[in-house]
């Protein structure tokens, strides 16, 4: 079966031997080395002043951000299920919020993001997603935080990168805290999440908050290449071993390529089946198409052809698939994975298979045609 869901996304089978070694303790020499060297990859993708990797799945991470960087009022900005989380965690820990609603295929407006800025000047911090995957949609991320650093500039910026760090250079002039979890662009099992921090975030931060998530307790413990709690070992190994296969296949800079290059082939070659893609500004980590058929498209993919791609949730389950473009993924798959959607269109009636969806994705990925 190929898995194709945004997350969580294939472990390469280099990255699988790594993890299977004997488990070693995490107070060692041994270990210490392997977290140096985990921190120094983590630091040259992030660019940032700080970073920290913790043992939690996506949602950790926003948590800690969230108890760790914002005191006062938060603005958050709700466009599917990822921005309605950062509301809900600031709604569990009893932080007010304002909350920006955006349809799942809208981007959210810079210009309501400063004018929401405006009329709560309490607001002391700013969570956002990257890349919402509810709808996979691309926010406007470079634009609202410049324009948040703008009207305050000592307003800490919470971004969620969890499906773009690792699929896009991202820019982190006006970034605070940038999250990314190991199952989605990182080809990892579930279990690591990492923070990339700006100066200003660890000034923020001091003393920090909570206790298993006390930012301030990481900083201090792993910039001694060691963790507060026990550290996800296994996962870390990974990481290191997801960095050597990065490396393999010729550096960041060239998966980051590819990856827009297949994204936007992927999209060509659905919109010449006749297919709706459905954010306006669709993210490079998945291809999602809004279809009254996307259901039966997705079993027919499931059971004729072994492609598993994902659905939608809450009132999108049932109309929309989205197919994952995180990670280094073969030309080959992703042929495939639009071949049998084309398949799948001819069986339920809707269009004669003629070879146009891998015919449009060649002529795109490897042709350059339509750049
Ligand atoms: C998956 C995802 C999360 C949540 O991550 P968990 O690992 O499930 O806690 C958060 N944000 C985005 C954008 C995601 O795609």
């Amino acid at each position: 079966m190929l898995l194709f869901t945004p997350g969580p996304t294939p472990v390469l089978e280099s990255v699988r031997q790594a993890m299977a070694t004997p488990t070693i303790h995490h107070r060692t020499p041994e270990f210490e080395a392997i977290f140096a060297q985990a921190r120094a990859s983590l630091f040259e993708l992030f660019g940032m002043e700080e970073n920290v990797m913790l043992a939690a799945s996506g949602t950790g991470a926003m948590q800690a951000c969230i108890l760790n960087l914002c005191k006062t009022k938060i603005l958050t900005i709700n466009a599917g299920k990822f921005g309605e989380r950062f509301g809900k965690i600031a709604d569990a820990l009893s932080i007010p919020k304002v909350e920006l609603s955006y349809e799942w295929n809208t981007p959210a407006d810079p210009l309501e993001v400063k004018e929401a800025l405006l009329q709560n000047p309490d607001i002391d911090a700013l969570a956002i997603q990257v890349s919402e995957s509810a709808g996979g949609l691309r926010h406007p991320v470079e634009a609202i935080a410049k324009i948040a650093k703008e009207i305050n500039p000592s307003i800490m910026v919470i971004v969620d990168g969890i499906t773009a760090v690792g699929v896009e250079p991202i820019d982190t002039t006006h970034i605070d805290a940038l999250i990314a979890g190991s199952q989605k662009a990182f080809m990892l099992p579930p279990g690591l999440a990492t923070i990339g921090l700006s100066k200003d975030a660890v000034a923020t931060i001091g003393e920090g908050r909570d206790y298993y998530f006390n930012l301030a307790t990481e900083i201090k413990n792993q910039r001694k290449n060691t963790t507060a709690w026990t550290a996800a070992t296994t996962l870390i190994i990974g990481l290191n071993a997801m960095f050597d296969e990065v490396k393999k296949n010729g550096g960041i800079e060239a998966l980051y390529d590819d990856t827009q290059k297949r994204a936007k082939a992927t999209i060509a070659s659905l919109r010449a089946l006749g297919l709706e893609i459905y954010p306006q500004t669709p993210a490079l980590s998945m291809s999602t198409v809004i279809d009254v058929q996307a259901e039966d498209i997705r079993k027919i993919l499931k059971s004729k052809y072994q492609v598993n791609i994902a659905g939608g949730q809450d009132h999108l389950k049932g109309k929309i698939f989205r197919i994952n473009q995180m990670g280094i993924i073969p030309a080959y798959e992703i042929v495939w994975v639009l071949n049998a959607i084309e398949l799948a269109l001819d069986e339920l009636g809707r269009r004669v298979f003629d070879g146009e969806a891998s015919r449009i994705f060649n002529e795109v990925y490897f042709k350059g045609s339509f750049s």
